[in-house]
């Protein structure tokens, strides 16, 4: 196979192709004083909003955040993943492909563990096919209608009732144990040696990677009084369920075929409307949406539909998910089911003309968020006051400017109030950044932008950055990998360290760095500035820390504890003292 975490390889692609013709082929490009701008394909752009710097070889949006070098623009436009592209774009910088490099040391580790979820997935397939035992697991899968061409696709399988079917199977097949473990498929005994099997008398799903590469496991209990419902894999080198979505490599075609994504809450509820002919669909994997997962699904396409259960916590998963959609330039629409209901009981109850009927009528999820909002000042949950504010904070985030005056006129019309008290509360949120909370929020995540910036140019300062404990006080947990990348693993050179975050939100971060100049001339300078970011972030952090004591100590003192009081007030002239 090829290697494809090769970085020469990649060097070598960008020694040989231009980043302005490469984007010139799929937008208007042109260029300006200093470099080139082009129209983003990756949001509604009607002002040239991406930043193009032949010489560093990178992109950037500097409206929705897209950003990173060619292979990252070449994989988001045409939804492909890294090896894709680079075989594509290796094919175009004429540059031919040994079929017989060898893996290096790591990747051998990693085909071990895809080989091994591999055969054990094949394992748990045939028992729920061919085994006695595996009877009550199809009996499951029956009376939810999953037929045999879908439990074929997906490999379901079933996992038997006992401490050590697994643990045996490892035996007889010479693989060792431990290997099994880091991948959470069986664990080891508290006392005494040995494993134990992790999914016991449990319907097996298997996860995929988008290359149809097993990497991980969700297993759903078949007796209801067995607890938990559900068992995911643990994460493990090669499974992040925030990264990753269920469904993706079956119905990646299907959704650039209808141009359009369904992303619902489960597996069960991912093949509930797989096998009703739905296919356009993916699920989460038992998280929340990240960013990371828009940023996969948006290779596909731009139009996306989120399906929620009726009851409280869908219509909170929605109103959550709103910032990281709107932070990538897009706007979904949103399916709430009717109470009580979920992607299978409806198929079941209404039928699947019913269910797309849903989602083509869905309003998108701003106008879901607005009328919730309205709804609960109607109910007196919040005060028009409130109410108009956090509607306002929102807002400030729609990067389309006839898109946010469209929302501000709705908002005042269904508020009853003058349009021009929205806007003002929009335009107040853009200039200084809101309220307090977010106001802090806002200047942490400068300073801790300024402090990769500077690192990303003066990448030597990382020794003492390092020194000056910096893990306490990085909020973003994006500029937190990026920084652990350069400061604990050494990764100093920008081509390396784009290729570690291929394909993640975190790209772009490095693109906004390093396109955007901070005005140092100097190492000095440099250092002088990184420390004063460094002090200022802990500075930030102890205040978050002393405002939470003194509620703690206000609470303490209502509650007449006397000794949690005394405890509290220690730390507090401490950290008066630190400051
Ligand atoms: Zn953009």
């Amino acid at each position: 196979m090829v290697n494809f975490n090769n970085d020469f390889l990649v060097k070598e692609i960008k020694r040989r192709l231009s980043i302005i013709n490469l984007i010139e082929g799929y937008t208007s490009i042109k260029k300006t004083g200093k470099g080139y701008v082009a129209l983003c394909p990756f949001h509604d752009d009607h002002t040239p909003s991406m930043h193009v710097d032949e010489e560093k070889g990178l992109f950037h949006c500097f409206s929705c955040g897209a950003g990173g070098d060619m292979l990252g623009f070449y994989m988001r436009y045409n939804g492909l993943t890294f090896p894709e592209a680079v075989s594509d774009l290796a094919k175009r910088a004429n540059i031919t492909i040994e079929k017989s490099t060898p893996p290096v040391k790591g990747d051998s580790q990693t085909s071990n563990l895809f080989k091994l979820n591999s055969a054990v997935s094949g394992f748990y397939h045939r028992v729920l096919l061919e085994s006695r035992k595996g009877g009550s697991a199809r009996d499951y899968l029956e009376k939810r209608k999953i037929p045999s061409d879908v439990i074929e696709e997906f490999r379901l399988g079933y996992a038997p009732d006992g401490w050590d079917t697994l643990v045996k199977f490892l035996k007889k097949h010479n693989i060792p144990p431990s290997l099994a473990e880091k991948l959470g498929l069986v664990v080891k005994k508290q006392s005494g040696d040995g494993y134990y099997d992790r999914f016991r008398n449990r319907v097996i799903f298997p996860i995929c990677n988008v290359e149809g590469k097993v990497i991980g496991f969700g297993g759903r209990r078949i007796k209801e009084s067995d607890e938990p419902k559900y068992i995911n894999s643990p994460e493990s080198e090669i499974y992040h369920k925030r990264k990753n979505f269920y469904g993706l490599d079956s119905s990646k075609d299907h959704i650039r075929k209808n141009k359009r994504a369904i992303i619902v809450e489960g597996y069960t509820d991912f093949l509930s409307l797989f096998s009703a002919g739905i296919k356009n669909v993916v699920a989460t994997l038992g998280t929340s949406l990240t960013r990371d997962h828009v940023v996969t699904l948006r290779r596909y396409t731009d139009r996306i539909v989120v399906v929620f259960d009726g009851d409280e916590s869908g219509v909170k998963a929605a109103v959550r998910s709103l910032d990281i959609f709107l932070e990538e330039g897009l706007l979904p629409g949103v399916v709430i089911l009717p109470e009580g209901s979920d992607p299978d009981s409806f198929l079941a109850e209404k039928g699947t003309e019913a269910f797309y009927k849903l989602i083509d009528e869905a309003p998108t999820l701003l106008d879901f968020y607005i009328d919730n909002t309205v709804n609960e000042y109607k109910n007196g949950a919040v005060t028009l006051n409130s109410g108009v504010k956090e509607i306002a904070d929102v807002l400030v985030k729609v990067n389309d400017p006839i898109l946010r005056s469209s929302y501000i006129r709705k908002t005042a019309e269904k508020l009853g109030l003058g349009e021009n008290e929205v806007l003002s509360l929009v335009r107040r949120g853009k200039v200084h950044g809101q309220t307090g909370g977010v106001k802090t929020v806002k200047a942490h995540s400068n300073h801790e932008k300024l402090m990769l910036n500077i690192l990303l140019t003066y990448p030597e300062l990382s020794r003492v950055v390092a020194e000056e404990g910096w893990e306490g006080c990085v909020s973003n947990p994006d500029v937190m990998s990026i920084l652990e990348e350069i400061i604990v693993k050494g990764v100093h050179d920008m081509s390396s360290l784009l290729l570690s975050f291929q394909g993640s939100a975190a790209q772009g971060l490095i693109s906004e760095a390093l396109m955007s100049s901070p005005g140092i001339s100097d190492g000095g300078t440099a250092s002088k500035m990184i420390m004063s970011c460094i002090k200022k972030l802990k500075l930030a952090k102890l205040d978050e820390r002393l405002k939470s004591l003194r509620l703690s100590i206000n609470d303490a003192v209502k509650n007449k504890d006397a000794e949690l009081e005394k405890r509290l007030l220690t730390e507090y002239t401490d950290l008066r003292k630190q400051k």
